[in-house]
């Protein structure tokens, strides 16, 4: 078509993913289009501009390891940086390796259709414009599709409101204002826990509450920089050894195979140190053995009732109806403390259920709260989410949404039989753990494919049936016995506020990212046997 712009491959996002894909099928001489709904890059860093938003992973291990150059260059305040200085570091990237002159910004994917013909993809903006490519790589994040609660009135609040995903790029003063929030993940209590010490009073509506944990956080000095700095070689060596890439290993100890002394002082060791080594690093039977789950959960509780003075209101904030770890493990600073500020109000939305959202508020069936402002920490339609919101048809017309209507079917994470030369970063039954390390490998997995069908003179890279029944068998047995598993949350696959997305699935690779790395490596070392290459 004339109007239509051809590359060899069209990138969607420019997030962590896009960006590095981009730098990397630029290597193989390929002109590349990145196409990015939003006005800069960043993706995930770029949307979520809330109040308190930060990394719950280490900075330093949150970095893009492929350039030495940028490493030495780049230095990070905090242990745990906040979303200005991330989203400061991506814009470095993206000028460091000239990365802009292929990024599109403004323009948002609606349509994705492949040509059985010509072998290549023809992508529709929402304004209509069109492109075609030879390869379709989806950069477009796990968590990135959001949604606002199904409330009845969610429309007709007259105050200010904002989902913590598309926060305005301007300050927002909660100085003096009465400021709701609905939601109480990873987003909401960081939003919390920020917005708490300006706002004139604030209400928290809380479904379940979260077994949240201390970040930790610290500032970096020079010193301390240039130490972190000559240890790059072993914390990335360390990141590729971990189960999912953080920088804490998993504890080899049963939970029972040490005396309740040391238990116990294993558990105060780990609520004391900074990060996730409470989650990732505890004892090996943590998230597989319920009395071993019963036991950190119980200490988890005791420290929530220690840290809230009104115990009516720490036991609401105790959950009860899932194991510390079980679900994302919210990372807080002074969370807890919050509820001991007297312009604090906690409101159980199981007992007092949320009615409707009015001009001036909020009514739930015992009270009718005015705001001057609403936000909705309500999460995100997860993993599938994004996909669903873009018309991905492959061969034959067929819908990715509906070839996934029961859950996705993947081979290794990256590529579905019937939608040949996509490529998913970050997609369904890919190892994610720590985001940026199981990005890198996956880009570059993705690249030496690519690369391999243009010195072959490939067209065409399809997986097989027999791959993806095999790869989506085998991810749902690793899911078999975690605790994790038997939980609602976004990592099942749950979102209330979908619509056909209240049934758990299996939509995460939950075996460990060494393992999944090995079977990626052999795959590529068989020359992709097991694909359909043409
Ligand atoms: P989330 O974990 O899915 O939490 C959404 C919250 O909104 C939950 O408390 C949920 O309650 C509540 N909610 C949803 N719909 C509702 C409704 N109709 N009525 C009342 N409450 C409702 O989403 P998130 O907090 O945005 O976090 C998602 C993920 O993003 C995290 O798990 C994490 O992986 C990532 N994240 C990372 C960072 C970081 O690295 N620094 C920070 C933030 C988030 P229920 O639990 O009852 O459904």
């Amino acid at each position: 078509m004339a109007d239509q712009q051809h590359y060899d491959a069209i990138v969607i996002g420019a997030g962590i993913s896009g960006l590095y894909q981009l730098h990397r099928l630029r290597q193989l001489g390929m002109t590349v289009r990145v196409l990015e709904a939003g006005t800069g890059v960043g993706g995930t860093w770029y949307w979520n501009r809330y109040p308190g938003a930060r990394f719950d992973s280490e900075s330093y291990s949150y970095s893009y390891s492929f350039s030495e150059e940028l490493l030495q260059e780049w230095d990070w305040s905090e242990h745990f940086a906040a979303q200005p200085e991330t989203l400061r570091y991506l814009n470095y990237v993206a000028d460091k390796f000239d990365l802009r002159r292929d990024i599109q910004f403004r323009s948002r994917v609606s349509a994705a259709h492949f040509q059985d013909t010509t072998n290549t993809w023809d992508v529709t903006l929402e304004d209509g414009s069109r492109f075609s490519s030879r390869f379709l790589i989806t950069a477009i994040g796990p968590l990135s599709a959001p949604t606002l609660p199904t409330i009845p009135g969610v429309d007709s609040f007259l105050g200010a409101s904002f989902h913590t995903a598309r926060w305005p790029h301007e300050p927002v003063s909660f100085e003096g204002k009465r400021v709701a929030v609905i939601g109480t993940g990873a987003t909401g209590v960081q939003t919390i826990q920020e917005v708490a010490k300006t706002a004139g009073t604030l209400t928290v509506f809380q479904r379940t509450p979260n077994w949240c944990a201390p970040l930790m956080n610290a500032k970096i000095d020079a010193a301390e920089m240039a130490k972190i700095r000559a240890g790059y070689p072993e914390l990335f060596k360390r990141c590729q050894e971990t189960f999912a890439c953080f920088i804490h290993t998993v504890d080899p100890r049963g939970t029972f195979e040490v005396s309740d002394e040391e238990r116990e002082a294993t558990y105060e060791r780990l609520y004391a140190s900074p990060g996730f080594g409470i989650w990732q690093g505890n004892f090996r039977d943590m998230l597989t053995d319920r009395k071993a789950n019963a036991l950190i959960s119980d200490f988890v509780a005791r420290k929530i009732r220690q840290r809230v003075k009104n115990q009516a209101v720490a036991e609401k904030l105790i959950p009860k109806n899932h194991g510390f770890g079980t679900r994302r493990v919210p990372m807080e600073t002074k969370y807890y403390e919050v509820y001991n500020q007297d312009n604090i109000t906690l409101v159980d939305i199981l007992e007092t259920p949320i009615e409707r959202i009015t001009p001036t508020g909020i009514k739930t069936s015992k009270t009718e709260y005015e705001f001057d402002i609403i936000i909705f920490a309500t999460g995100f339609d997860a993993i599938t989410g994004s996909f669903d919101r873009i018309d991905i048809r492959g061969t034959g017309g067929q819908r990715l949404k509906d070839r996934w209507k029961s859950g996705p079917e993947t081979y290794l994470g990256v590529l579905v039989e019937g939608f040949p030369n996509m490529m998913m970063l970050m997609g369904p039954h890919t190892a994610l753990g720590n985001i940026p390390r199981s990005i890198e490998y996956n880009v570059d997995w993705v690249t030496g494919l690519v690369g391999y069908a243009k010195d072959h003179g490939l067209t065409r890279l399809e997986a097989t049936e027999a791959g993806v029944a095999s790869w989506t068998d085998h991810v749902k047995s690793l899911g078999v016995g975690l605790l994790s598993n038997e939980v609602n949350s976004w990592m099942t696959g749950i979102n209330s506020n979908v619509e056909g997305k209240q049934t758990r699935i299996i939509a995460r690779y939950s075996g460990s990212a060494p393992a999944y790395r090995a079977r990626c490596d052999d795959v590529a070392a068989n020359g992709y046997q097991e694909m359909a290459l043409s």
